[in-house]
């Protein structure tokens, strides 16, 4: 696949360079919405990870890790900016790459524009603390880079995780060494392309495509890593979490969630239908705050159910460059496992399905969204998180038992409540368990500024936001006795 963004698809970028994989060989990637081949990404390997973590090494001890902190913003400005000249050209990218309509990739490109402005800005405001401490002593706190920072994303939302992650990493001083999902490397290299362009040093952004279990765990295991971030599976999150634990790194983990929206019988439905469906089809349900259980007092779970399975009869789904309401999923792997859960859907009712456009290839990862009435909130769908374009409509009697509901999973991560009474509202805020609750609406349209993370399964630390930045840091106390 051609794109002026990409000069060498097949490569890893290393020290500021696009060099062939040690392994001299490639993998081969395919176009969701088609099933046809769409373009061979390098198979980087250990070799390659020790490279790229040199390099960052490197960049952190030379010049980049010595650069000012407003001259770091005024670099990541300047990737910000040619980010949003090039929204289109990294929106097609992705639609071809991972089956995104167009328009919602359009929305992550510009989101990694935001993220990159965002944290621009933020360079020169990390500041520490003077303490008041005994006569005689001046102590104050410095906020430093850990050094090189390792970033394993998924296939979901590269653009927007690179944003939340690499750009605050780099906006706090780490050199940082990327591993994007081997489904999703194609905007990870667009904007490694774009970052240089700008003006980033050699080495302090590297980008190393591969296998989880050979790039991705040789990243995870490297001795010279300071820190990690890794958005994805559960299975995989403990396993970056044993890795960082055998080199006693710090680790911000990402594993997604069974997010719930609960709707109170006073709610304002019309509001709050648009939130509940996209918030579950959005990138066909592919979503780490995907909202996959709606949660509806008895007395107008049947107006709900009825009103939500008009929209879906309504969805169109069908190749990502048609721009429908629903793309493929990102692979016929992704789809498998999607339809596996469908086919243990026994005991729940099935409200309503969207359609497959006609015209859409037969070779496409293709699922129809599918809505369910569910009464059994420990049903196995009810709990897994199935990352697929699936909600479940669940009835609740009171506020304790919507509560007892919406925190019964393993997860954590977002939450909502739809009420008109501000009481509620409060008291639901705080018994919710999740990283972010939103009042009256879902996502808040994605909030760059607004910290992002995990409880239980759903992981911990916390990305987005000028919080992100003391991840990203750590702290040192300075005690001075001067008498
Ligand atoms: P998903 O289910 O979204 O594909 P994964 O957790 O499998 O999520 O993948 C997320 C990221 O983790 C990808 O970049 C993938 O290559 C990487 N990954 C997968 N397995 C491993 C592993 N054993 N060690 C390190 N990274 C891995």
């Amino acid at each position: 696949m051609q794109s002026p963004l990409l000069p060498h698809p097949d490569r890893c970028f290393i020290a500021g360079d696009w060099v062939k994989p040690a392994s001299g060989t490639t993998i081969a990637v395919t176009d969701p919405s088609t099933g046809a081949p769409l373009v061979e990404i390098a198979k980087g390997g250990a070799n390659d990870i020790d490279a790229a973590v040199a390099a960052a090494r490197a960049a952190f001890e030379g010049d980049w890790g010595r650069m000012p902190a407003a001259e770091r913003g005024r670099i990541l400005a300047r990737i910000g900016a040619l980010v949003q000249e090039n929204v289109e050209a990294l929106a097609e990218l992705e639609a071809r790459d991972v089956g995104k309509p167009l328009t919602q990739a359009r929305n992550d490109a510009i989101a990694l524009a935001r993220y990159m402005e965002f944290y621009a800005g933020s360079a020169d405001k990390l500041m520490g603390e003077t303490i008041p401490y005994l006569e005689g002593y001046t102590v104050y706190t410095l906020r430093e880079a850990h050094g090189v920072t390792g970033h394993i994303i998924p296939w979901n939302y590269p653009m927007q995780i690179i944003g939340r992650s690499v750009g605050a990493a780099l906006t706090t001083g780490n050199a940082c060494v990327l591993k994007p999902a081997e489904e999703a490397c194609l905007t990870a290299l667009a904007f490694a392309e774009l970052a240089h362009r700008a003006g980033l040093p050699a080495g302090a952004l590297n980008v190393v495509p591969g296998l989880g279990e050979e790039a991705g765990a040789a990243l995870s295991g490297h001795g010279g890593v300071d820190h990690l971030s890794f958005t994805g599976s559960v299975p995989v999150g403990k396993l970056i979490q044993k890795a960082a634990a055998d080199h006693v790194v710090p680790v911000t983990l990402e594993l997604g969630g069974k997010s719930p929206q609960v709707v109170f019988a006073d709610a304002d439905l019309d509001a709050a239908l648009p939130f509940l469906v996209n918030a579950g089809i959005q990138n066909a349900g592919q979503t780490c705050s995907a909202s996959s259980r709606i949660l509806v007092e008895a007395s107008r779970y049947a107006e709900v159910v009825e009103k939500m399975a008009a929209r879906y009869a309504a969805l169109r789904c069908g190749p990502a460059m048609d721009d429908l309401d629903v793309g493929p999923l990102v692979s016929a792997a992704q789809k498998e496992i999607v339809e596996g859960f469908l086919n243990l859907s026994d005991g729940l009712e099935v409200a309503a399905q969207g359609t497959i456009a006609d015209d859409a290839p037969a070779g496409g990862a293709y699922v129809a969204p599918r809505l369910f009435a569910a009464k059994d909130p420990s049903h196995r769908l009810a709990q897994d998180e199935i990352f697929g374009p699936v909600q479940l409509v669940i009835p609740f009697a009171d506020e304790d038992e919507a509560t007892a509901i919406a925190n019964g999973t393993d997860f954590g991560l977002v939450a909502s409540c739809w009420t008109r009474d501000g009481a509620r509202q409060m008291r639901m805020a705080r018994k919710l368990r999740a990283g972010q609750v939103f009042l009256n609406n879902y996502g808040a349209g994605g909030g760059v500024e607004l910290p992002f993370g995990g409880r239980g399964l759903s992981g911990h630390g916390r990305e987005k936001g000028f919080e992100a930045l003391y991840g990203f840091t750590t702290l040192k106390t300075v005690a001075a006795l001067h008498g």
